[in-house]
This record gives structure tokens, sequence and C-alpha cells, in this order.
């Protein structure tokens, strides 16, 4: 039974790289009819915040990457580390260290001074020592001397450490608190993991803790190491390259949908597709199909995706998600045109919910033109053409096609080519010279609003 998890520390938001590692996860599990988990790494008290747990549960609901079990809270969990930590100290498989910060800096610089790597020397693991008075310990493990780990690595092949390269790592410091290697060792194993799928920064972690949970006689879960995601300039992403917390994707009018399609895309590929949904994804994935190097965050690819979901999305959804962005374009979506019909005429022509609304506001509230652009296109030789249109206008029969043939019969009447009407109009009516063909606009907006909107330009 396949067991992943996603092991989040809540110290801001959910970031696109961590929102893959929980993709990847998630859809590991959901592929072998496992079971996925999330766990909330809270341990660093002075990083951790209730608003970052939140929103990284905010972003994992929005992205619809349901978890089976959790979610659970290392901090909730101390009793747990610290029953085990009692455990390997009884077994000798841990020791109280008393070295001073005094002490192990002194030992530093004169290894730094013969040129050696700073590490350690292990000067409590066998001592016979009294223990000076007063001093809280902290608590090593004792990592082997000898031989090496062998991580069978899921997406990087094998790697082999050294465990000469590695020291006692500190489990728990002076005031008793588990660290966090250790704590992550524990809940893998009571939470019965069988594939840790983590970021490649966590590689140098997994030898100390495959070394621990060998001590414990744990089962070893299987690691898959997912290759960082870097900006287009290969440097690691940050805000610098566009947005990185998931939850501003939502604020700009992207589709979970489109995002969690970005997020397969980074690192991972299934031939050329491009465009498929979460099922299919499912059925694709594969651990051993992660790219093995770092994958390049491209805004420009995703908001391309993000189109193109717009496109099939119905437009009954999408007139609920875009409500919201009119609102705050002072609209009020509810006097105006049915929404459905706005978006059906303009979900082609944009790239995000929030494009889409703002290309509808003036289906709900008059926008002033431009001086400049009215002064352009509605010239003196205009007005009467205009005029005229706007006349005959009452006794046409309201529907595309009707206004389309008025139009046409009005310009070939001056002479005209149809978008010399075609251009003012729009301006009067929509305040803009970007929209889908007018004859379609002045349908929707309604006979009485758009003769109302004409003469207050036209007195
Ligand atoms: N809490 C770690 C992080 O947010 C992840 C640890 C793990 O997956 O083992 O980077």
């Amino acid at each position: 039974m396949v067991r992943t998890r996603f092991a989040p520390s809540p110290t801001g938001y959910l970031h696109i790289g961590g929102a893959r590692t929980a993709l990847f996860s998630w859809a590991y599990a959901r592929k072998h009819k496992g079971t996925f988990i999330l766990r909330v790494e809270d341990t660093d008290l002075e990083r951790s915040t209730e608003e970052s747990v939140q929103a990284i549960l905010d972003g994992m609901n929005w992205l619809g990457l349901g978890y089976d079990e959790g979610p659970f809270y290392q901090m909730q969990r101390m009793e747990r580390y610290k029953v085990v930590l009692q455990q390997l100290l009884d077994e000798g498989k841990a020791y109280h260290c008393y070295a001073s910060r005094e002490e192990l800096d002194k030992l530093r610089e004169e290894q730094q001074a013969a040129g050696l790597k700073p590490r350690y020397d292990r000067r409590w693991r066998d001592s016979k020592a009294t223990p000076p008075a007063g001093v809280q310990p902290v608590i090593r493990f004792k990592n082997p001397l000898d031989g090496a780990v062998v991580i069978d690595d899921m997406v990087k092949g094998r790697v082999v450490v050294s465990n000469g390269e590695l020291d006692d790592l500190i489990i728990a410091r002076s005031d008793g608190t588990p660290t966090y290697n250790f704590c992550v060792v524990i809940d893998d194993w009571d939470m019965n993991i069988t594939h840790v799928i983590r970021g490649d920064d966590h590689l140098n972690n997994t030898p100390r803790q495959i070394n621990i949970l060998k001590a414990l006689n744990a089962p070893l879960p299987q690691y898959a190491h997912v290759p960082m995601i870097l900006g287009h300039d290969g440097e690691r992403l940050s805000k610098r390259h566009g947005a990185v917390s998931v939850m501003q994707y939502l604020e700009d009018g992207y589709l979970p949908e489109a995002l969690l399609n970005y997020l397969a895309r980074l690192g991972w590929a299934h031939g050329d597709e491009e465009v498929f949904d979460l099922d299919q994804f499912v059925e694709w994935f594969d651990l051993d199909s992660i790219s093995k190097s770092p994958a390049k965050f491209n805004p420009e690819k995703l908001l391309w995706l993000n189109q193109q979901y717009l496109k099939k999305t119905d437009s009954k959804r999408l007139s609920e998600l875009v409500v919201p962005f009119l609102e705050t374009d002072c609209c009020n979506p509810e006097t105006g045109p049915s929404m459905e019909a706005v978006i059906d005429l303009l979900k082609e022509r944009v790239n995000t919910v929030e494009e889409l609304a703002d290309a509808a506001v003036y289906f709900y509230r008059p926008l002033t033109p431009s001086p400049e652009l009215m002064a352009e296109h509605l010239t003196p030789e205009i007005i009467p053409v205009v005029r005229e249109f706007q006349e005959k206008l009452g006794q046409v029969e309201w529907n595309k096609q009707s206004i389309n043939g008025l139009m046409k019969s009005v310009v070939a009447e001056h002479g005209l080519k149809f978008p010399k009407l075609a251009m003012p109009l729009r301006l009067l009516v929509t305040g803009e010279t970007q929209t889908p063909s007018v004859d379609a606009v002045l349908e929707l907006i309604g006979r009485e609003e758009t003769l109302k909107r004409i003469s207050a330009h036209m007195k």
C-alpha cells in the first residue's frame, strides 16, 4: 500500500515549488490507490505562523489536492518524539553531549586552521567523564563510524554517502526539544510512509535520516528527490520571476486546473503533451519520468495554458468566478446583460478571469471614452452618420444581424467603409476601441442602454 506525504513548514505561503511537490506526492498516491497525508512541520516556533498554516490549507484546497489523512502537526507529537529520544538513549544509540558553545567554537577554529572541515569530534560519544555541573546537554545520534549509506533514489538514481562524512547529529536541543531531522524520521516511520517525495534540497538530510531509521529498526521508505524550480535566469525561483505564491494565482484570475497542469509539466513530461487534466496526469505520472535536472519556470507558458482552460470552461462556472473581480471594478453584475452571454462573447479573447472581468466592465456600466480617441474617430464628417444610425436604431429588430444590417446600410448611403461607423460607435457605447464585434456588443447591452450611452455624447 503506497503512502505518501506532503510536509510543508508553515513559514510563508504555499509556493509554486511546494505545490508541485504536493502534486507529485498526491498523484503518486492516487495512481497506486494509496494514501496521501498532509503533515505540517511547525516545530520552528520563531518562523511558523497560524496564517501560514491557513495559507497552505487554502492553497491545497483551491488546487483540489485532497489529503486522506491529516493535517498532522508536529507540535502535537512532542511527547512521542521524547519517548523515542529516551529509547535511543537507553539503547546506547544516542548520547548526551555537554560540550559548551565556547568549546565547540574553539574546536571549529582549530580544525579550520589545520585545513580540516569543521566537524564535531564526538568527544562525549563514549566518554566516561563526569558531566559538568549546571550544563543542559544536547542529545546526539551515534552515527555509524564505518560503511556508507546507499540511497537508490527514484529520481536521482544511486547516491552513496560515506558515513565518514557524517557527524553525530544533534537530535534534541539543550531545552529538550527534538530537531527537525529527528521529527521527520519519527513521523515518516509512524505514518508508515512508503515513498518520500520532496525537493532535492533535502537530499543532504536523507543519509542522516536513513541512519536514524536503521537504528530504530524501522523500515526504510523509498526516496524521490525532485529537482528545484529555477527562474528563467537559472537562479532559484523567487518573487523576481513572477508570482510564487499559489494563492496569488487565484487573485490574478488563474484557474486551478491550469496551474496544476502547468506544475505537472515542471520537471516532468509525457512526450509532447501540454494540455491534460488531472486524471490523465495520474494515469501517465511516474516517479522515474521526473527529470533529473532543474525545471525553469515560464510565466508566459502558464498564462497560455490558463487561456486554453478558460476557453474550455463553461460560462456558467466562469460567471461565478468573475463576479468578485467585477465587484472590485465597481460593477453590479445584477444590472445588465446575462453574465454567461457576456462571457461567451469574451472568453476567447482573454487570458485570465481578471482580464475577463476587466473586459466585461462596460456591459455593466458606461466607461468614458478618452477625448483624444473621440476626436480621432468621431470626426465632424462622421457625426451625421452616427446620428442617422442613432435615429434608426429605435425601429430595428434587436439582434446583431439587424444591427449589423442597419450599420451597413447607413455607411453605404454615405459612401463610407464599415469601420468608419463601427469605431466611433464602439467608443460611444463601451468607451473602448478593442471589443468583440460591435453588433454583438450592442445586442447584449440592449437598445435602451445603447441609445442612452450614444445620446450622452451626442447632444
Ligand atoms: N518541511 C520540509 C520543507 O518544507 C519538508 C521536509 C520533507 O519533505 O521531508 O521543506
